[in-house]
């Protein structure tokens, strides 16, 4: 027969786990994912906790907000440095926890004109634990309005890139170097990325995939892999603060100059390859299935 002890850390998991179903499910929803009321999902907690177990401490995870970040250690060395989980252990509640107080900053920021012109900022899209992150330049037109990261017509052509990779839409975590649009969907001058670079800083942070596509040449710039002029940029490997990153042709450039798909997928090939995949369809892939 199972002691007390055992079936008291049973029902711990089992309300750890209602929770962080919860948080998922409020998530997507909020990223415009699932259809699922906020009194669904807050009943949804409530069935999965017995009433004596005490809730999931959702703090936001303990790092350096984005204005406190100059000079601070990095939140991986802070919780490695207190014997607390590295960001990689981090519990899904805590990171969703952090993107979100990032994004309501992101929301209120006015540190350069950007601001301005927006509808609505523009954080991400995607699971905050994804091994994979695509970072975009700025939103366009159709991002402004909806609050939400490539849901455009460039939206789209990522989405069909990222199937063709074999994961799901919202298994990868998708952002842009500049929360706000640029008038007339112009470039992001180098100060409007400067100013913005800690918030891509900080979320890459929590997120910590284990290869970043840079789509675009600005993005490539911003994260070290391209410098300005510099031709051929295209599909040679960077580094960013130790995760490396594959810079490739922007989907809004591809619209317009379709035959560069090809350089594009041969690109992705090699980021998958770095994962250890295969795109959905080779043998080694089907064989797997
Ligand atoms: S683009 Fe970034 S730095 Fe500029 S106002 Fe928007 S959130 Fe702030």
């Amino acid at each position: 027969m199972r002691g007390a002890a055992p079936d008291q850390e049973l029902a711990a998991a089992a309300a750890r786990l209602a929770e962080e179903v919860a948080e998922v499910l409020r998530w997507e929803r909020s990223l415009g994912g699932v259809g699922v009321t906020a009194a669904e999902l807050r009943a949804e907690g409530e069935r999965g906790r017995p009433a004596d177990v005490p809730p999931v401490d959702r703090r936001p995870v303990d790092e350096p907000t984005v204005e406190a970040r100059d000079g601070a250690p990095r939140p991986a060395e802070v919780a490695s440095a207190a014997g607390e989980p590295t960001s990689l252990e981090v519990p899904l509640a805590a990171r969703i926890a952090r993107l979100e107080t990032l994004a309501a900053e992101a929301a209120k920021c006015t540190a350069c004109p950007l601001h301005e012109g927006r509808t609505r900022s523009v954080f991400q899209r995607g699971d905050p634990a994804a091994e994979l992150a695509f970072v975009g330049e700025g939103p366009g037109f159709h991002e402004d309005r909806l609050g939400l990261p490539f849901v455009g017509p460039s939206g789209e052509l990522l989405d069909r890139m990222i199937a063709a990779m074999g994961y799901a839409r919202d298994a990868v975590y998708v952002c842009n170097v500049v929360k706000c649009r640029p008038p007339n969907n112009r470039t992001p001058t180098v100060p409007e990325r400067d100013a913005c670079g800690p918030f891509l800083e900080a979320q890459l942070d929590v997120v910590r995939p284990r290869v970043i596509v840079a789509l675009g040449r600005c993005a490539a710039e911003h994260l070290g892999c391209a410098e300005p002029e510099q031709r051929g940029w295209r599909g040679r490997w960077g580094q960013w603060r130790g995760t490396p990153v594959m810079p490739t042709y922007h989907p809004s450039y591809l619209l317009r100059t379709p035959q560069a798909k090809r350089a594009v997928w041969t690109d992705l090939q090699a980021v998958l390859a770095r994962l250890g995949r295969e795109p959905p369809g080779t043998p080694a892939a089907v064989a797997r299935q």
